[in-house]
């Protein structure tokens, strides 16, 4: 058997290009994490990948059940495991009012952050006995996370202030992780540093103990994906040539998805702990976080917190 990886949310975008850069290799067969099994056929054959070099299988992010479902079936299958990709993400900048996850969760929260949260811990084992004996577990980051970078300090910025509101279970009456009003965008960015602390957490709880190599990244801006979609006209219309422009963020979607498919892959990306960016003179980078996504302690109660949603404590 080939090497597999498991990409969630690799019906488009990052992950179905990276999904793509994976397959081609002919080392590793990918496992396309997706709520919409047609979408993601379709995608997949349109992008190219030879039949047989992927398989799909659903999973729903906004639903634990679906996510245990997933796990459930993956290891029925019998595939074996080498590197798990979270990668999935909803992005809701226009919403006025928020929307929720099936376990009662704010939607960003409850999909970035809370799904992979717990598919992550329920795969920990499969990965520790990965057969190719350097397994990878990626949690896909912002630039939110590096506040130390123009795009980083666009208002508004995420801050998880004291968890009262995700200590709650963010539900209706308390939607965003710091217990303030309801912002869509900060919900997203909100989302992602969770993501990337969580993997911060991953690294000092498991690396010594599972020799699991475990990394963020950011891979640039991917102005054109459909994380986009709910975006104003004007806004996508603009963006991209903003980022190429202004920002020189800018990356294409096929060279997005090459750089998350070396996180996976590459010998020389293998640091634990790492949170990867990539500079157009010098390549990939192990980046600066952000004040909050270094803050160990508040990272540890984040851990807790999220355990407990989940239900794993
Ligand atoms: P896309 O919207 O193209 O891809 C997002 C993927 O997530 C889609 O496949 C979508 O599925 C899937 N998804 C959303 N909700 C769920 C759910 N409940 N269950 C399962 N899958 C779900 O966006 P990108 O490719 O841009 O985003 C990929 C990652 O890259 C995200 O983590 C994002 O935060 C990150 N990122 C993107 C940047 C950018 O500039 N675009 C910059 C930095 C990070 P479906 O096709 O069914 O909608």
């Amino acid at each position: 058997q080939k090497q597999t990886a498991i990409i969630t949310g690799a019906s488009s975008g990052l992950g179905l290009n990276a999904a793509k850069a994976l397959a081609a290799t002919g080392e590793w067969h990918v496992v396309m994490a997706c709520r919409d099994f047609l979408k993601a056929e379709q995608a997949a054959k349109k992008i190219g990948m030879p039949a047989g070099s992927y398989s799909i299988l659903h999973l729903d992010l906004s639903s634990l059940e679906s996510v245990r479902q997933f796990v459930q079936n993956f290891k029925a299958s019998g595939r074996r495991l080498d590197a798990l990709v979270c990668n999935a993400a909803i992005y809701m900048p226009t919403a006025k009012e928020p929307r929720f996850t099936a376990d009662g969760f704010e939607l960003s929260v409850g999909t970035n952050h809370l799904g992979h949260f717990l598919l992550t811990n329920l795969l920990l084992e499969d990965l520790k006995n990965a057969p190719n004996k350097q397994p990878r577990c990626i949690i896909v980051g912002s630039i939110t996370g590096n506040t130390n970078t123009l795009a980083g300090n666009v208002p508004p910025k995420a801050n998880l202030g004291d968890l009262s509101g995700l200590a709650a279970g963010v539900p209706s009456n308390n939607p965003m992780m710091d217990g303030q009003e309801f912002n869509g965008a900060k919900a997203y960015k909100d989302s992602k540093v969770a993501c990337m602390m969580t993997v911060r957490q991953m690294h000092q709880r498991f690396h010594d103990a599972t020799g699991i190599t475990f990394a963020s990244l950011y891979p640039g801006c991917i102005a054109e994906t459909g994380l986009f979609r709910e975006h104003v006209p004007l806004f996508k219309t603009l963006f991209p040539p903003f980022q190429k422009y202004i920002t020189k963020g800018y990356v294409s979607e096929e060279e997005a998805g090459r750089r998350l498919a070396a996180v996976v892959s590459d010998p020389k990306l293998n640091k634990s702990g790492a949170y990867w960016s990539w500079s157009s003179t010098t390549g990939s980078f192990d980046n600066q976080v952000s004040e909050e996504v270094a803050d160990d302690s508040k990272a540890s109660k984040l851990w807790e917190i999220s355990s407990k949603l989940v239900g794993l404590s």
